[in-house]
């Protein structure tokens, strides 16, 4: 089957979160399957600097209208890798820019016409270069190709059989605009009523991909149920309760062959189940770099790695804060994000010298450093449709103490001291006293070595690779190209 992802991210060419590993993951495990697949991805500037040489043109100029004024994209050959071909949507005015969405003080105004253009490019290359079984899009930046496919493109004899996915990665990010948007990208006005694009007034990219898929996925099992309710819906609930026969959770998987304690390059020493002496030393770096060289090697190392938003339960972090400062226990923590996070952060550090420590940036190297040299990783995000770090975790043994949501609920069971089982440590409701009982049982565990040790091990033995869900995606594809066969 030939399949097409058009997404507006993919490691290793351009990432902000999760929604990157996954769009470089999940192609090469399909292509290994025996199917052909294609990526395209928008040329941005980090794009550009990553080819070496001059760009090589696919196609050279593929005319995009809008209402008054046409734009021009060429597609660049971005070439083979594991088995996957990727190609890249170059209209400079557009992507030629460092940043994927906005710049710090907010998004792009014209992410609309941006990913307006990305999504009419990637329908008229596909035209070109070959018109897949099934465009599996991701996100709202990539949601309006099933959009126009069924509506300004319906009568199309060359993509009209294709079959659409859309995956889910986080329903919080669903691209509003303005009503007007209709019309500057060439929708007729039908399509902007309460059951197709409109929502609240504004014209909705993710909505319209959840009306016009012919199947829909999300990242966990749990989420897939959860963003049917009002709590987590973000107000597109009811629109997937219409679609619930449509809507499949399917667990991301993560990528070993970059996430392994065995033979990760940005550590400093290499440990496995078998032998895990190296974390001692991975957790002396860790606590090198972030300069709290003098703790005891009884107090526990929290871990946290993630964009500072209002997703990831900072806001909980903050209250328990005083309380954790009189713990005996040091906390670690790499982000960058929303200004009143990095400031929390900032001043907990300030005023707990030796025992709390930030930094504030994006940084891949420190990402697994943190992951290694922990003791305890923790993510009590409000949602999580899959959330990859605690996967991460307890590949390095670095035990997880979660909110049970999403796909934190889905990968981390609870330790069972008495029969030795379990992963990690879950809280359910969303308060700072549930947070606190979790990190306090991590706490009271943590001095049993023998006990510990074995959670690690549970942890390390667990395996999220891609195999299986990419054969779950297969099935779904196959679903997805029968409704147009
Ligand atoms: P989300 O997609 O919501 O940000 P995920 O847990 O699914 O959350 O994925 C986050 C990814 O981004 C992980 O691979 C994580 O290591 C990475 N990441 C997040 N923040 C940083 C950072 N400051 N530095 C390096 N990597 C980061």
């Amino acid at each position: 089957m030939h399949i097409v992802f058009a997404a507006s991210e993919c490691v290793p060419f351009a990432k902000t979160g999760g929604l990157a590993d996954v769009v470089g993951a999940l192609p090469p495990e399909l292509a290994k399957l025996g199917h052909k697949v294609s990526v395209y991805l928008p040329f941005y500037a980090g794009v550009r600097r990553r080819i070496a040489g001059e760009p090589r043109c696919a196609v050279r100029s593929i005319t995009i209208p809008f209402d008054y004024y046409n734009r021009f994209a060429a597609i660049v050959d971005g070439g083979l890798r594991d088995g996957v071909q990727y190609y890249f949507v170059d209209c400079p005015e557009l992507f030629d820019r460092d940043e994927l969405y906005g710049l710090k003080g907010g998004e792009f105004p014209n992410n609309w016409e941006r990913f307006g253009l990305f999504a009419r490019a990637v329908l008229e290359a596909a035209k070109q270069l070959g018109v897949p079984e099934v465009f599996h899009v991701h996100d709202w930046q990539a949601a309006l190709i099933p959009v126009y496919l069924r509506t300004t493109y319906s009568a199309d004899p060359a993509l009209n059989r294709a079959g659409t996915v859309l995956t889910i990665h986080n329903a919080g990010y669903q691209g509003w605009f303005p009503p007007q948007t209709t019309q500057r990208l060439l929708f007729p006005w039908d399509v902007f009523t309460m059951d197709k694009l409109e929502q609240f007034d504004t014209f909705n990219f993710l909505k319209g991909g959840l009306v016009y898929s012919d199947i829909l996925t999300t990242v966990s099992r749990r989420y897939a149920l959860e963003i049917q309710t009002p709590e987590f819906g973000e107000k597109l609930d009811s629109v997937l309760r219409a679609r619930a026969a449509d809507l499949r959770g399917i667990l991301n998987g993560v990528d070993y062959a970059h996430w392994d304690p065995a033979t990760d390059p940005s550590l400093a020493a290499h440990y496995s189940p078998e032998n895990l002496t190296g974390k001692t030393a991975c957790r002396a770096d860790l606590l090198r770099v972030f300069g709290l060289e003098n703790l005891p090697d009884t107090t526990p190392v929290v871990g946290m790695v993630s964009r500072f938003a209002a997703q990831k339960g900072f806001d909980l972090v903050e209250q328990i804060a005083p309380i954790l400062a009189e713990r005996d226990v040091a906390v670690v923590a790499l982000g960058s994000g929303e200004p009143r996070y990095e400031k929390f952060f900032r001043d907990w550090a300030y005023w707990h010298k030796g025992k709390v420590a930030v930094q504030i940036r994006y940084d891949e190297v420190l990402a697994h450093k943190v992951e290694a040299g922990s003791d305890i990783f923790l993510m009590p995000s409000r949602y999580e449709p899959c959330g990859l770090n605690q996967i991460y975790s307890l590949k390095y043994g670095t035990v997880p103490v979660v909110r049970a949501t999403g796909g934190l609920d889905d990968t981390i069971e609870e330790w069972n001291p008495a029969q030795t089982s379990g992963t990690g440590f879950k809280f359910e409701g969303y308060s700072a006293d549930a947070l606190m009982a979790a990190v306090d049982r991590a706490l009271a565990a943590f001095p049993d070595k023998q006990g510990w040790r074995q959670l690690m091990r549970n942890g390390m033995a667990r395996h999220y690779g891609w195999e299986k869900p990419a054969k779950e995606y297969e099935a779904v594809y196959a679903e997805a190209a029968a409704r147009r066969a």
